[in-house]
């Protein structure tokens, strides 16, 4: 049965219907659903997080792309068909100008629809949104600095954390997850080392343990009574000290007083060779701490070698520390060599136990 649309006279025949009016006269004087002429979107002005639902949630890259997001849930919910429209959804919401901050935007919405008997139509409908800007808890608690929890103590092996460590734990806090660093409500750094404000303490065991894993480090926790909670419940305080071994590839350390070279850090922990024996050993984090260990001091058994010649079993080198005046000589089974590119007429770092010599790598020519 032909019909015709009452309002321009088109008929089925020419034009799609949904119900008794044609598709553009239906979109125009219908609609293809309602939806609230404004909305509100609360968002915190430091995180970028926006308030939904009575609670705070985390937001996107942009507070532009956060409320579009946020947008999109909350039109999909207030979405209503209108009466020959059976099923109606949001396909893309923008808006009318880029955001600068706090204040009121226009959102233009296109909406679309399909009707009992499959005709699709399209609607565009602005919608106002007020945009305020807030301070969410997780803010509160870092400006104030209070609301902690947890203290994340990091240290290294000898006391003061040195600086290029410093750099390593920095480098590793940004790419932690970012729940984990949102946890954290103050970065303090002192003359020990780095401390961590964290709000809670779950989130200050898993840094401490992912801490503990990088670096090779020891963790001891300690807990303090700091008071009672307004519900009467007492209130604890941990503090997790974080020891970081400060070593590194090609240094000659003390591990339970024997002189080894360390080698570096393997999955399962370091790798180091004993400078008495030439023997390669690997100790566990847990097992290299329990021995102890130490940077060597230097001293006599550290130098500065050229390099002249390595022919018919022996090694020849100018001491570069005695202006190279002295040469000495070492058998190959003796001379250990820890360096990538080992070439006649190159300075190297050595160190010298018994019969052996241990060659680390290249030293500036330069006397120290
Ligand atoms: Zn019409
Ligand atoms: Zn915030």
């Amino acid at each position: 049965m032909t019909r015709v649309c009452p309002i321009c006279g088109r008929t089925s025949e020419e034009v799609p219907f949904i119900g008794s009016l044609c598709r553009d006269c239906y979109v125009r004087h219908v609609g293809v659903a309602r939806l609230p002429g404004r909305i509100r979107f609360v968002y915190c002005k430091y995180c970028g997080s926006y308030k939904y639902q009575g609670g705070w949630n985390r937001g996107l890259e942009t507070v532009e792309e956060t409320l579009i997001e946020y947008a999109h849930i909350v039109l999909s919910r207030k979405l209503r068909p209108t009466r020959d429209i059976e099923e109606a959804w949001i396909e893309d919401i923008r808006l009318d100008k880029p955001f600068t901050g706090p204040g009121s935007y226009k959102l233009l919405v296109r909406v679309a629809g399909r009707s009992r008997e499959g005709v699709e139509a399209r609607q565009d409908i602005v919608v106002e949104v007020r945009a305020d800007a807030s301070v969410c808890p997780l803010c509160t608690a870092k400006r104030t600095e209070r609301g902690y929890d947890a203290i994340v103590q990091i240290r290294g092996s000898t006391g003061r954390l040195g600086e290029q460590f410093r750099v390593e734990v920095r480098r590793f806090l940004d790419r932690i997850d970012r729940q984990l660093r949102d946890a954290i409500i103050k970065e303090e750094e002192g003359r020990e080392g780095i401390d961590l404000y964290v709000a809670d303490q779950t989130s200050a065991k898993l840094i401490a343990s992912k801490l503990r894993a990088f670096f090779m480090a020891k963790t001891i926790d300690t807990y303090k009574l700091v008071g009672r909670r307004p519900d009467g419940k007492r209130r604890g305080r941990l503090t997790i000290s974080v020891r970081i071994p400060e070593i590194e590839p090609g240094q000659v350390v003390k591990v339970g007083g024997r002189e080894s070279l360390f080698l570096g850090w393997t999955r399962r922990g370091g790798l180091f060779v004993d400078l008495r024996s030439g023997r390669k050993f690997e100790l566990d984090a847990e097992s290299l701490w329990d021995r102890g260990f130490t940077p060597h001091p230097g001293g006599e058994q550290e130098g500065r070698y050229m390099l002249i010649s390595r022919s018919g079993g022996t090694y020849v080198f100018l001491d570069a520390d005695s202006n190279y005046q002295k040469v000495v000589e070492y058998p190959e089974s003796y001379v250990h060599v820890y360096t990538d590119n080992l070439e006649e007429g190159g300075v190297y770092k050595v160190f010298r136990v018994g019969r052996h010599i241990y060659i680390l790598g290249r030293s500036s020519g330069a006397q120290a």
